[in-house]
């Protein structure tokens, strides 16, 4: 009986235990003129490949903040031989249509896409903002040529107004010795074909060949976890982990505002305590990230304190200016109150004006291997 009691006492404990929700959402500052919405536009489900059902994407989702997903299930793979099986009756619309009913009440915005797997060359390709996937499946399946396929299906979600992404350039099992930007894919460049490329794919990581492609031909970068499992078999949420995300820099929080920010290439990729971006974007993202609480002028210089509020981490390198006494290295983590302490080299001079402080934002690159040129401003 007492045996019973003790079970009975701790099984009551590890209940109460796993009922406490993990306040895990992720806090990201707005930049001037847009608000920054957080999201994943690579994800399965089991109406492809994957083994989680739509509606835990979206749960998922509610528990890392996040604005939007985007359910991108293969148009080729895994849900003929489901409804061959009796497991299904449906068409392959039918993942993204249970996710978005059942976000209705959660606040998180589902997007409508749909992964085009092809050989290699040219790979595989996400069409986002579709409205039908089985269009897009009969166009890939119309020929056995992986190029002419593909360029079928982008064409047909071109002609569905999509926004098109080169996934995983990077992905071992197709480019197995280098990451390569083939003929084909200047083809599919020039036809139109291509809005942005995956730099950062949860599988396969950071790809500095596709970011710096980016650069180079003004596409949108992206990021996708491309998770097929529970995100949680991936993603240390407990130890503070996020999945990688896009921040999306959009005039307002809607679907249509997030497909113009990314057609305009409105978007960095926040991921493993990294950010890539454009500096234009991510400038501005670092002053919302490091809050000036005050400034402090005394008889030795100023004493600048600085708060980090934001779920992203910022490591600063001393640049540029020969003109004061700074550290040169400062971390700020996640929730981080730091005191920066500048003097001026020349003893006689005072900080009573205006003056800028020049850094290297070491976690935060504008191109492969280039990090962010920072400035505090210090009024
Ligand atoms: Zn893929
Ligand atoms: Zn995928």
């Amino acid at each position: 009986m007492k045996r019973i009691s003790v079970f009975a006492l701790s099984l009551i404990f590890s209940l109460a235990a796993s009922a406490q929700t993990v306040k895990h959402a992720v806090i990201v500052p707005d930049i001037p003129g847009y608000v920054t919405l957080k999201g994943d536009m690579h994800l399965h489900t089991v109406f492809s490949d994957g083994t989680v059902w739509p509606c835990t994407r979206v749960e998922e989702a509610v528990l890392e903040g996040l604005d939007f997903i985007a359910i991108t299930d293969h148009v080729e793979l895994g849900l003929t031989k489901k409804i061959r099986d009796g497991f299904f009756n449906c068409d392959r619309n039918k993942s993204f249509e249970i996710a978005r009913d059942f976000a209705k009440n959660c606040g998180v915005i589902v997007i409508h896409g749909a992964e085009i797997t092809r050989g290699m060359p040219p790979g595989h390709f996400n069409a986002t903002f579709i409205n039908d996937s089985e269009a897009l499946s009969a166009a890939s399946a119309s020929t056995k040529n992986h190029v002419e396929g593909m360029t079928a299906a982008l064409r047909e979600a071109r002609r569905q107004g999509a926004f098109l992404v080169w996934n995983h350039p990077h992905w071992n099992r197709q480019a197995p010795n280098e990451t390569v930007w083939r003929p084909e894919h200047s083809d599919i460049y020039a036809a139109g074909l291509m809005d942005g490329i995956e730099i950062f794919n949860h599988c396969d990581g950071y790809s500095p060949e596709a970011h710096h492609w980016a650069v180079e031909r003004g596409l949108t970068i992206v990021s996708g976890t491309d998770a097929h499992k529970m995100l949680a078999s991936r993603v240390d949420y407990l130890h503070g982990a996020f999945r990688p995300m896009n921040l999306v820099f959009a005039t307002s929080r809607s679907e249509e505002a997030i497909h113009e920010a990314l057609k305009a290439g409105r978007n960095a990729v926040f991921a493993e305590g990294k950010v890539y971006g454009d500096a234009s974007l991510l400038a501005p993202l670092v002053d919302g990230i490091l809050e000036i609480v005050s400034v402090t002028r005394h008889a030795k210089g100023v004493s600048i304190k600085i708060h980090n509020g934001s779920s992203i981490p910022v490591q600063l390198e001393k640049s540029g200016s020969t003109d004061y006494g700074y550290m040169r290295s400062i971390t700020f983590p996640p929730g981080a109150d730091f005191t920066l302490n500048v003097t001026p080299l020349d003893k006689g001079k005072k900080l009573d004006e205006p003056f800028s402080i020049g850094f290297k934002v070491m976690n935060f690159f504008v191109d492969a291997g280039v990090p962010l040129d920072y400035t505090i401003q210090v009024k």
